[in-house]
């Protein structure tokens, strides 16, 4: 008989989490997961998904503009915020239902209650009914990250993303602090829902990290949205004034608000897990170290998703799930490729991104052409809106290659997608050149960009050919 209750136990019911569960049991392993919130993590519960509702909910106030210019006659369109918040709940209820139910038909067992490594094999779970111990053959951990609120003269009274989805009342006047993807996310879903909104953010530029014409074009887009964004700007205090709030920012000017959201990055879960316990190693942020096979320094503690110092996105913790599993319980030939991961910002338009900015494409290659394009969706030649989308291309002047795929514009996430794929297929100048458009669309630009902006036509590509052939 096994010295061990369980082959995989996995702390943390989130995205990374029931994948890892979910996966190892199809692969005949006996595996308990323990969560003591809901099942979801913070994808399905505060994050992507009620995040991805609340956006569809704001783009209905440019849906009902453009829709006047179209001869339509909308009237006066309002918001019923308390109904938006529950059917936003019991979507995200019946999501819930739909993890556990996955989880049960693969055979898991779940635990609810707060885990905690007891040593580099055992896990204690806390729950309402009592105090259970497992010996388990390996561990894995997938408690995910949760927001971080620097300190200042009334940290306790600023939201994080987490309470924004049920804010009551919902705020008219809404600051925003910080310029990464929560910050100017939620600027653009508040604005759109009808708040009045002030991003505020430390920085020369919002979204520091894409790529330079992605930032000023945004920027540029959310203001003419409304969103009042001001740059170089640090908060010193927030204060109560009634029922309202004060924010005072560096050199005295006040803002009054009806809720602050401070989105100023997450920090990994790893308080009271055990780990030092259990002698995993973690760097200064708290964050789990682990190796390219995300393994722990202790060889039965594995570690995936944002309790890791890696990329921050859903997809990234299925996918290392999902490697981990393979290594442990299956044929061990998947890996993670970090080269050219996609993502989406969902502001207003949205953006899509994949590959190199073109700073980092110049610093790498060297030599690089880039193609821009920036113009008037066919939509908006009538709707009224003065909405205008960019188009990015950065191309490796040696290899053709298309190194970089940026997009701020209606939808940009799906149209990104399907080019990461290309991408990743290594796709080149004179590929994307030679494939035929589809017409009319926004995503036909991305093929038909000739002219580069900035340096010379790449070798091979069709501009190349066209200019040689003159
Ligand atoms: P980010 O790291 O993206 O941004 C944090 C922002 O807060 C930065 O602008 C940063 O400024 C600023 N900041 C940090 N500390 C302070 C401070 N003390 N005072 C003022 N400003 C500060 O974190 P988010 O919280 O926005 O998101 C966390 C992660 O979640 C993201 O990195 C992303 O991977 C993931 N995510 C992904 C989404 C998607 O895929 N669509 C959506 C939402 C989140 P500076 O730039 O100067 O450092």
């Amino acid at each position: 008989m096994s010295d061990f209750d369980c082959d995989f136990f996995v702390i943390g019911g989130g995205s990374g989490g029931v994948r890892a569960a979910r996966m190892a049991a199809q692969q005949g392993a006996r595996v308990v997961l323990a969560e003591a919130a809901a099942l979801g993590g913070t994808c399905v519960n505060v994050g992507c998904i009620p995040k991805k509702l609340y956006s569809y909910a704001a783009e209905f106030a440019d849906d009902f503009a453009d829709a006047a210019g179209y001869g339509w006659s909308v009237g006066t369109p309002r918001l019923d915020w308390a109904r938006l918040k529950l059917k936003r709940a019991a979507e995200i209820t019946r999501l819930n239902g739909v993890y556990e139910h996955l989880l049960r038909t693969a055979g898991v067992q779940i635990e609810r209650g707060w885990a905690q490594l007891t040593g580099p094999q055992s896990v204690r779970v806390q729950g309402a009914d009592g105090t259970r111990n497992f010996r388990a053959r390996h561990i894995l951990v997938a408690t995910g990250a949760t927001p971080y609120v620097p300190d200042l003269p009334g940290r306790e009274l600023v939201h994080t993303s987490d309470a924004m989805f049920d804010l009551d009342p919902f705020p008219r006047r809404l600051v925003v602090v910080g310029g990464g993807y929560i910050a100017c996310e939620f600027a653009s879903i508040f604005q759109g829902l009808g708040a009045q909104v002030t991003l505020l953010y430390r920085g020369e530029q919002i979204l520091r990290g894409f790529d330079r014409d992605v930032r000023d074009f945004i920027a540029q887009e959310m203001r003419k949205h409304g969103v009042d964004l001001r740059l170089h700007c640090d908060v010193e205090a927030v204060a109560r004034r009634g029922e309202a709030l004060d924010v005072t920012l560096e050199g005295g000017t006040t803002l009054a608000a009806d809720a602050v959201l401070y989105a100023t990055g997450r920090v990994p879960n790893t308080q009271g897990l055990g780990l030092e316990l259990a002698g995993a190693g973690q760097d200064a942020q708290g964050a789990i170290l682990v190796d390219a096979h995300y393994q722990s320094s202790v060889p039965s503690i594995h570690a995936v998703g944002d309790v890791t110092a890696g990329l921050q996105l859903t997809p990234v913790a299925l996918a290392e799930a999902m490697a981990v599993v393979d290594r442990l319980f299956g044929s061990g030939q998947r890996s993670v490729g970090y080269e050219l991961v996609p993502t989406a910002v969902f502001t207003h338009p949205n953006i899509g991104t994949v590959g190199l900015t073109e700073e980092a494409a110049r610093e790498r290659h060297g030599h690089i052409a880039v193609f821009r394009t920036d113009f008037k969706p066919l939509k908006h030649t009538i709707s009224g809106s003065t909405e205008r989308t960019l188009m990015k291309l950065v191309v490796d002047c040696a290899t053709d290659r298309v190194v970089g795929l940026h997009m701020v514009g209606p939808e940009a996430g799906e149209v990104v997608q399907g080019f990461a794929v290309a991408l990743r297929a290594g796709a080149t100048k004179a590929v994307f050149d030679s494939t035929i458009g589809i017409h009319p669309t926004a995503a036909e630009e991305f093929v038909t960009m000739r002219e580069p902006v900035a340096g010379p036509a790449p070798a091979g590509s069709a501009h190349a050919i066209a200019s040689d052939a003159a």
